[in-house]
C-alpha cells in the first residue's frame, strides 16, 4: 500500500489537518505538495501551527511546471501508488487528477460536488476533477445530489466536512480578537477587473466602520492592484496573509465579515458572522440562508459600509 494525497494551497493544508483528525485517510500516506502556494505565511506557517506530517515539495512554478514534476515524481516512487487523493478545486487538484489518470491510478477526489454554477476556474477545476475520479467525496447532501443528477462515472460517498472539522478543532483554542468588519478576497473576477477592485477598495476606504483586511497574494502580486494598497485607506488595517491561529482569532472577534473564499464563508456561517458575499452565488449553499450576495451591485457593498 502506497496511498497518496496532494495538496499545494493554503484551504488544502488546512483540509488535511481534518482528514486526519477524522481518521479519513490511512496513516501511512505520502504528503505530496506542489508547492503552488510558496510563502512562508500561505504555506508552511499551516504545516507547522496543524503540525501537518513531513512533506515532498516540488516547488512547482507553473502548471506545467507542476504537471511535469508531479509526473516524474510519481514515476520513481517504488512501489507505484496504490491510490491518489486530492482535495478541492485548485489547480493542484487538476494537475493532480491528471497524473493519476496518466499511470491509471484509482483517484479520490475530497470535497467533490461543489457547484457554483458560473463557470469560474475554480468550477472548472471541480468539475473535471469530478467527471474522471474513480471515488467523490462529497462534503454535503446538496454537494451529493449534484453528483448524483449529473451522472459522474464514479461511486459517490456521503463524507463528513473535513475543512469544517479543522475548523471546529481550532476555533477553540483562539481567543477572539475584537474588530468591527474582517475582509479577505482574492477571486479572478473581483481581482482582476481592475474598476471593481477599485470599487470594493473605495467602499472599505470611505466606510466608517473599521476593518481588518488579509490581503492575498493575488492582489498584492498584481501591479495595479498594489498602487491601491500604498495610498492612505481610512480605517481599513491592511495585513499580510495570516497563518490559521492568527487570523481565525480576527474572524471570530469580528462582527461583519466581507469575503469570496468559500472557506471564510464556511466558517463565519458558523460563528454566526453577518457575511457579505463578494460573489453572484456560492458553492457552499447553506451559507446563503444568512448572506448577503453582491453579485455586481457593488452599491449594496457600499451601503452595507457606510
Ligand atoms: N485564512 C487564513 N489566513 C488568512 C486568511 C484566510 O488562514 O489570512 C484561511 C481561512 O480561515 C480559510 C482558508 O484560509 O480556512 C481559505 O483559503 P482561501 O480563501 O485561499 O481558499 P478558498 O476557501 O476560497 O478555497
Amino acid at each position: 500500500m502506497n496511498e497518496c494525497i496532494i495538496v499545494g494551497i493554503r484551504p488544502q493544508f488546512i483540509h488535511l489537518f481534518g482528514l486526519f483528525r477524522d481518521k479519513a485517510l490511512p496513516e501511512e500516506i505520502t504528503v505530496i505538495n506542489t508547492g503552488q502556494h510558496f510563502s512562508q505565511n500561505m504555506s508552511q506557517i499551516f504545516l507547522e501551527e496543524l503540525e501537518l506530517p513531513a512533506t515532498v515539495n516540488l516547488g512547482m512554478r507553473s502548471k506545467e511546471d507542476g504537471e511535469y514534476k508531479l509526473t516524474r515524481f510519481v514515476k520513481e516512487l517504488d512501489p507505484q501508488p496504490s491510490k491518489i487523493y486530492v482535495i478541492g478545486d485548485s489547480t493542484t487538484t487538476t494537475i493532480g487528477a491528471m497524473v493519476a489518470k496518466a499511470f491509471r491510478l484509482p483517484l479520490v477526489h475530497i470535497e467533490a460536488g461543489l457547484r457554483c454554477n458560473e463557470l469560474i476556474p475554480e468550477e472548472v477545476n471541480r468539475r473535471f476533477v469530478d467527471a474522471i475520479s474513480d471515488e467523490l467525496w462529497a462534503p454535503t447532501s446538496y454537494a451529493r445530489a449534484n453528483l448524483l443528477k449529473e451522472g459522474v462515472p464514479g461511486e459517490v460517498k456521503l463524507t463528513a466536512n473535513f475543512r469544517l472539522s479543522s475548523f471546529l478543532e481550532v476555533i477553540q483554542k483562539v481567543e477572539p480578537k475584537p474588530c468591527d468588519v474582517v475582509c479577505e478576497f482574492h477571486r479572478q473576477n473581483n481581482v482582476d477587473d481592475i474598476a471593481r477592485f477599485k470599487r470594493i477598495i473605495d467602499a472599505l476606504t470611505n466606510s466608517n466602520r473599521k476593518v481588518f483586511w488579509s490581503v492575498h497574494p493575488r492582489i498584492s502580486s498584481n501591479p495595479a492592484c498594489r498602487t491601491y494598497l500604498l495610498k492612505p485607506m481610512g480605517n481599513v488595517t491592511i495585513s499580510e496573509p495570516l497563518g490559521y491561529l492568527e487570523w481565525l482569532s480576527y474572524l471570530k472577534g469580528a462582527d461583519t465579515v466581507i469575503t469570496d473564499s468559500g472557506g471564510v464563508q464556511l466558517e463565519a456561517y458558523e460563528l454566526g458572522k453577518e457575511i457579505i458575499t463578494l460573489r453572484s452565488d456560492v458553492e457552499w449553499k447553506h451559507t446563503l440562508d444568512r448572506s448577503k450576495l453582491i453579485g455586481d451591485n457593488l452599491e449594496q457593498l457600499e451601503e452595507i459600509l457606510s
